[in-house]
């Protein structure tokens, strides 16, 4: 069982520790270490990482890089990964340090979920279901089916507020009974005999193994970024400290970039762009009843210059180099609505595309003259009888297959 040098002091940051033992694991290779300041993932809370360093080289670099840290439950052994172990021995004594950028940033953000579960559950009675951090932000999820936008707001105040009342944060430990004597808000389900619990004087009372803050004001702010529904309540993500600033910075430049876009305020980027919507709604509105209107003229159009088949219907044969799909369907179906007659129009663009059409009652099979094409082309599309659509590979081959099926009608 590994020595847990972070239980009563998270902010220890180098130790020195003996190896136990170098084991050969599915994973990689694990460092035993007779104590470890290292934090194995657990509790939602991910890993240090650091370095252990060979007694000869010590923490100069290079030394035994921690790559990724786990606990055996079963032993109670701290596993440390490492990339390299050919410089360690067991037995050996050495030096060893955690990342403390990171070590400082976990502090932040798990003494932050502490503050936000209780404020959660003295404002709402939503008890916190489960814990994640990760790399940038941190979920919660709450027992509830619902979390409003005024709780959002209070709960983030109060949370704030206990931050800057800068309240102490201890850690504590008591047996189960005791914990339950305490007002602990969550007492784990699994049988130990002693429990840490972590103190935020007046506030919350909560039993954790996490590494925390020395008081409030350490976790420097919380920012609720947003909430979904999940399938065992509401998750809440949420930043603390550095990574809310980071976070307040990202947000900001992003909504400066927009406001540039639309040369106006960030607070003014709401309405903007609604109204631009609305504009481009009406706009294409508009658009579609001109395409209509040009599909009408152009169906009369090509009416009349129609070549005539042995069957006696008229055969009309067109590519759109600028159309798309949507028009030259709508100018077929206005075509073959004027009685014995066939249109096979193909338009280029973005997506280049087919549309046969005859009217009803005329002997060809439209369905089967695309599939025929299609077939050539190695593209996908169908139809029934008096109507078929498809696409094109590119707009020349659009433009040929038109062509080609007109051919083999006549
Ligand atoms: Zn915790």
């Amino acid at each position: 069982m590994t020595e847990r040098l972070y239980y009563t002091d998270p902010f220890l940051q180098s130790f020195e520790a003996r190896v136990l033992e170098i084991r050969s694991l599915p994973a990689g290779t694990a460092v035993v270490l007779d104590r470890s300041a290292f934090y194995p993932t657990s509790g939602g809370q991910p890993f240090d990482t650091g370095w252990i360093g060979c007694p000869r080289v010590g923490l100069e670099r290079p030394n035994v890089r921690v790559i990724n840290v786990e606990e055996d439950e079963s032993t109670g052994e701290v596993l440390h990964y490492v990339e390299d172990a050919s410089k360690l021995n067991s037995g050996e004594v050495c030096e060893c340090a955690i990342d403390a950028e990171r070590r400082a940033d976990h502090r932040q953000q798990h003494s932050g979920q502490h503050v936000l579960s209780a404020a959660f559950e003295q404002l709402c009675n939503f008890a916190t279901v489960s814990f994640h951090m990760g790399d940038e932000s941190c979920t919660i999820d709450l027992a509830t089916n619902a979390v409003t936008p005024a709780q959002i707001v209070a709960v983030e105040k109060l949370s704030n507020q206990v931050i800057y009342e800068d309240r102490p944060v201890t850690i504590r430990f008591a047996t189960p009974d005791e914990a339950r004597t305490m007002g602990v808000r969550k007492i784990p389900a699994a049988e130990r005999e002693k429990l840490r619990l972590i103190d935020i004087e007046n506030f919350d009372l909560n039993a954790c193994g996490g590494t925390h803050v020395r008081s409030t004001g350490q976790i420097g702010s919380i920012l609720i970024r947003k909430t979904e529904k999940v399938r065992q309540g509401v998750r809440v993500e949420f930043v603390c400290g550095m990574r809310a600033v980071a976070t307040a910075r990202r947000d900001f430049t992003t909504l400066t970039d927009a406001a540039a876009v639309f040369s106006t305020h960030i607070y003014e980027l709401p309405q903007q762009a609604r109204k631009l919507l609305d504009e481009v709604k009406a706009a294409q509105k508009i658009q579609s009843k001109l395409l209509e209107e040009v599909a009408e003229l152009q169906a009369a159009q090509f009416l009349q210059s129609a070549t005539a088949l042995p069957s006696g219907a008229r055969l009309l044969v067109h590519y759109f180099a600028d159309r798309d799909l949507a028009f030259i369907k709508m100018l077929a179906q206005k075509i073959v609505r004027a009685g014995q007659s066939i249109a096979l129009l193909s338009c280029g663009g973005s997506q280049p595309s087919l549309v046969f059409a005859q009217s009803q009652g005329l002997p060809h099979d439209m369905g089967a003259l695309m599939k025929q094409t299609l077939q050539a082309l190695g593209t996908r599309g169908g139809g029934n009888k008096d109507l078929a659509q498809g696409g094109a590979p590119d707009a020349e081959r659009a433009e040929r297959a038109v062509m080609e099926a007109a051919a083999s009608l006549a």
